[in-house]
């Protein structure tokens, strides 16, 4: 709770102020209205003690269920592109228009999904190995390891019996692109990338192209393992990469107050997509309710400031979606120019009880 109290207060320490030069602006102080019959009652500024009040945990909770039901029903997830994002898109999309205080839109925009499946055996013995996201397909079927000399970083790294064959590299100095593609331009058949440090490697190419060879990583103890094996004599493995790249249409979400000056606005950030591997409430389902609920809340108060709320699409596989939206933004100047402050919230619940 404490997190997302924060949220409130770092929200409302920058609505609240005036964030231009004041001139013709908070003049409205409220009197003269509500004094006629039937009248509303002019409402309070904002405030973070009091928004802060205003965000309860039911609502958090209740939130962060209903990401969890659509997760459930879509397979699990909420990653880029899915069914399960899309229903999470539609779900805040509908929530903070119902409150008729927002000019809300959905902004479209294409990007390259991927996912996939490695398998390796070396000698015959099963070897753990993670596909680097946006590696192609393939399958070497006893095929021969050889590894390149220092880190696989340019052509001369790599020696001409590698031609189909697998390369075995190690991390570092530069990217798995780079690697990948110097790979593929040796002709081998497929890329083994070893780590540099203890533990797995969840690494990404950077983007799709025809030009990489099919890449996986292994722990640095698989990468020693098998260069030791080398030592003494040939090594021959089977690898195959199954993977799956497609382009799909994702969506960002940006609600903007319909009170508050909109030359001067405070916009408020987070990604609404999951990882493939689960459902995402903390990452980051904990900072799109967060931000939800401050919206929510929002329409009590007066406000100085226009406050824009963008929900972004795509986030974990480079956030793209904050990218796409920025891209968009910075064509028009003047649209640039409004935008006085930004904060990103992700992953602000905590596993520890406070
Ligand atoms: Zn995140």
């Amino acid at each position: 709770m404490k997190n997302f109290a924060t949220v409130s207060l770092a929200v409302l320490a920058l609505a609240s102020p005036a964030l231009g030069d004041g001139k013709g602006k908070g003049k409205e102080d409220g009197k003269g209205k509500g004094k006629g019959g039937g009248h509303t009652p002019p409402k309070p500024l904002v405030s973070s003690k009091t928004l802060q009040a205003d965000v309860s945990l039911k609502a958090l909770r209740s939130h962060a269920e209903k990401l969890q039901s659509i997760a459930t029903a879509n397979g699990g997830n909420r990653v880029f592109g899915s069914a399960g994002h899309n229903s999470t898109v539609d779900w805040i999309y509908n929530t903070i228009k119902a409150t008729g205080h927002y000019n809300v839109y959905k902004q479209p925009f294409t990007e390259i999904y991927s996912e996939g499946s490695s398998s390796l055996s070396v000698n015959g013995e099963d070897i753990n190995s993670i596909i680097m996201t946006y590696s192609p397909s393939g399958t070497a079927t006893g095929a021969e390891i050889v590894p390149v000399s220092n880190l696989g970083c340019t052509a001369a790294d790599y020696p001409a019996d590698v031609a189909g064959k697998i390369a075995l590299i190690k991390r570092g100095e530069c990217n798995f692109g780079a690697k990948s593609l110097n790979a593929h331009a040796a002709g081998a058949v497929g890329a083994l990338i070893y780590n540099n440090i203890e533990g797995t490697i969840t690494g990404t190419l950077g983007e799709a192209s025809d030009d990489f060879a099919p890449v996986s990583s292994i722990t640095l103890a698989d990468g020693e393992k098998i260069i030791a094996l080398i030592a003494e004599g040939p090594v021959t493995a089977d690898f195959a990469v199954h993977s799956l790249s497609e382009e799909r249409v994702n969506y960002n979400v940006i609600a903007e107050t319909k009170e508050g000056d909109h030359d001067n606005v405070l916009v408020v950030g987070a990604h609404s997509d999951s990882v493939k591997a689960g459902a995402g409430i903390n990452d980051d389902g904990s900072g799109s309710i967060g931000i939800l609920e401050v919206a929510l809340n929002l329409p009590k108060y007066k406000i100085n400031n226009a406050v824009r709320f963008g929900w972004w699409g795509a986030e974990e596989f480079g956030k793209l979606g904050s990218y796409y939206y920025v891209r968009q933004i910075n064509q028009t100047e003047s649209e640039l120019a409004k935008m006085r402050a930004y904060l990103n919230f992700d992953m602000v619940s905590s596993f520890y009880l406070i």
